[in-house]
Parts: C-alpha cells; structure tokens; sequence
C-alpha cells in the first residue's frame, strides 16, 4: 500500500485480521477425515446451516458461495429467469465495480440512476417515477458501507412495479447478524466474505433468500444449473465455495463477538476523538452501527474540505481511500454506460473519505488521526 510519493503509510487504511491458524486447524482436520474438498461438503453445509440459524431462515436459503460478486450472479441470474424479457438494469452511480460487473456478467444493459444524498443509495420512492422502469427486468439496491436500505420498502417495491429486485448488501453481515433483519420474501441479498469486510474468510460470499424456489434457483444458478442431480435445469456458473474457505468461516464466527466487539471499539474510539473536533466545522464523522465496521469514514462536508482533510492525512503518513473512486461511471471500463445525470454521485464520492479501520488499530493511532485533521 504505497502512496504515490513511494512512502509506505505509518497508518494504512486497511488490514484485514483473519481468524489464526490454531483456531482453523481442527475444521482442517475434519477435512482430512472427510476427503471432501468441495461441493457442498460437511463444512459448508453446516456454516450454512449456522448462518441460516442466526438468521432466521430455513434450510438451504443461506448459500455460501465463492466471492461477494459470485453471490450478486447467482442471485441475479436466480431472479433472471422470472423476467427473462427485459434486459435492462437500473443501478446506483454510487457503489463498487462489481454490481455493473455482476448485471453485465448476467446479460444486462446497465443504466446508472443518481443515489439519495441523505441515505447514499436508491430510492424506492423516487424510482417509482423513472422513465425507463417499464423496461427494466432488474434494480440492483447496494448497501454502501453496509449501510442497509429498507429492504420491506424494496420488497414492496418490486411487488407493486413487477420488476426483481436485488441487494448487493456485500458488507453488511456484521449489521444482519447483530440485529436479526428480517429477510423479505422476494428480494434476494448478496454478501462479501472477502478478507477487507467485517466478516472474512479470505474470498467467500453469501446468498441469503427469503423465498424457497427463488432459493433453489440461486444454488442451480452456481452448480453448473443442477440442484439436486447432475441434469442442467438451467445455465449454471461454478460459484460453490470451498470447504477449505467454509473452515476459515467457521471459525472467523466462533470468534465473531470478539471481532465484532473491536469493530465498535475502533468505532467508538473515533467518535470520542471526533467529538472535540466537530464542533462547528462542516465535517461529520461515520462509523458502525450505522456503517458495517470495517469502516470509518469522514465526510468533509465538500469536495474541496475532503480533499484539504485528505492531503493533512498525507503529509502525516495517515492513508485514507475513497473506497468507491469517482462512482461506477468513473471506472473507464464503465465510462459508456448509459447514465443519468450524478450530481450526488459525483459529490459524495469526493467527500466520504474512507480513514484507517481495522480491529487492533490503537486508540493513540486514532488520536493521531483525528488531531492531524484538525
Ligand atoms: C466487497 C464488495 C463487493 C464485492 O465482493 P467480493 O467478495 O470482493 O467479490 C461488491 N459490492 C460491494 C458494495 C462491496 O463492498
């Protein structure tokens, strides 16, 4: 993690902490007991099966799979086949590379709506009124930060427009498993297990469903198309996650109250620093439970603030990223796809600054940050 001065940070902005080896070997073990690698072995069946359990939803309708992005495939090309007419899709300007990857990946034309500048995300009120709803077969909701949207409201939304809806809730997990969020019925969600979220494995992700069949349809859409026999039902990808990465899941939960309780100190951490520095300034820090908690973010207020905040950070050897860069549509890949205007994109991905967030980051480090600020 080098800045472009070719100093390494004293402070970088990320640095995932995994669960040890000690605390992997014993599912390990059991791997050499079972010679069972993948395909839905022992191991990822039962992390299912304890995840569905904190949940609150049945057998098979949490499905570990390979990566966040895997889970956004499956999830779409499970909804895929219920509007299978109409190929376009309407998703935020605001969010990372892989929610056009995904719906591009499935067959997608993807036009770019602008997100609410108070909740950063789609709207499903003013989306009701988009001229190009008629057309749409998918609205992909992203969760920014793990921020969670109103999944009853999104649920109510594709019941009454007729069009699927999917969330790329990537880094929420830690948010789902404090609060028990209900799942609504019709509306599948994506998760990361990718080792910079809250909740890591390494690379992994989850689908979690509230419907059985739409369940069904996802675990087929990352089995090469079978369920429960090797007859293709439909076009299926290989999206299964390994047993080997389902024994660092197992045991990154077991030690998940632990993770989770350094998550909220770093956060609180932040906001007792921050408390002294806010007053009238147009700054406003971010942190978990609003945020998933492996993010901290500043928000200066404006462009210019963020970046003057961003260059003090710098010159104390403190990195910072803008997570998301300049929105979907700054990533030349994406510079063509059809868009409405992004006021509030562009805006917001100047000004929420992402700071240093990891579990053992030192309250000193924290004070460090915030008197740099200031
Ligand atoms: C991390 C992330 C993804 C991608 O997840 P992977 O596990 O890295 O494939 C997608 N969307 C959002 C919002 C993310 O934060």
């Amino acid at each position: 993690m080098r800045h472009m001065t070719g100093i390494v940070p004293r402070i970088p902005v990320a640095r995932p902490a995994l669960p040890r080896a000690e605390a992997v070997l014993p599912y390990l073990r059991q791997i050499d007991a079972t010679r069972t690698y993948s395909n839905h072995g022992p191991l990822v069946a039962e992390f299912e099966r304890r995840i569905g359990d904190r949940l609150g939803l049945g057998e098979r309708q949490a499905l570990a799979c390979a990566s966040g992005t895997m889970a956004l495939v499956g999830a779409i090309m499970a909804v895929r086949g219920r509007h299978p007419d109409k190929s376009l899709c309407l998703l935020p300007g605001y969010c990372f590379v892989a929610a056009a990857a995904a719906a591009g990946t499935c067959g997608y034309a993807c036009h770019l709506v602008d997100v609410d500048p108070v909740n950063w995300a789609l709207d499903p009120v003013a989306l009701r009124d988009h001229p190009l709803l008629d057309r749409a077969g998918l609205v992909l909701v992203v969760a920014p930060y793990g921020r969670l949207p109103d999944l009853a409201a999104w649920e109510l939304f594709s019941r009454e427009t007729g069009v699927p809806v999917v969330v790329d809730a990537a880094a929420s997990l830690d948010l789902f498993l404090e609060s028990g969020i209900e799942l609504p019925g019709s509306v599948p969600v994506a998760l990361s297990l990718h080792a910079t979220k809250s909740f890591g494995c390494g690379e992994g992700g989850l689908m979690l469903l509230g419907d059985r069949a739409l369940a069904e349809d996802a675990f087929r859409s990352l089995n090469f198309g079978y369920l429960d026999t090797r007859v293709a039902m439909c076009p299926g990808l290989n999206g299964k996650m390994s047993e080997y990465h389902a024994a660092v899941a197992h045991a990154e939960l077991d030690g998940f109250e632990e993770k989770r309780g350094n998550w909220r100190r770093v956060g609180d951490s932040y906001r007792a620093a921050f408390g002294h520095a806010e007053a009238d300034r147009p700054w406003r820090l971010w942190s978990t439970p609003e945020l998933s908690g492996s993010y901290v973010l500043c928000d200066g207020g404006t462009p210019d603030e963020t970046t003057r905040l961003r260059n003090r950070l710098v010159e104390h050897g403190i990195e910072t990223r803008f997570w998301y860069s300049g929105g979907i549509g700054g990533e030349p890949a994406y510079r063509d796809l059809a868009s409405d205007p992004l006021h509030n994109t562009e805006t917001l991905s100047a000004r929420l600054l992402g700071m240093p967030c990891f579990v053992d980051l030192p309250d000193e480090d924290i004070g460090a940050i915030v008197a740099a600020l200031t």
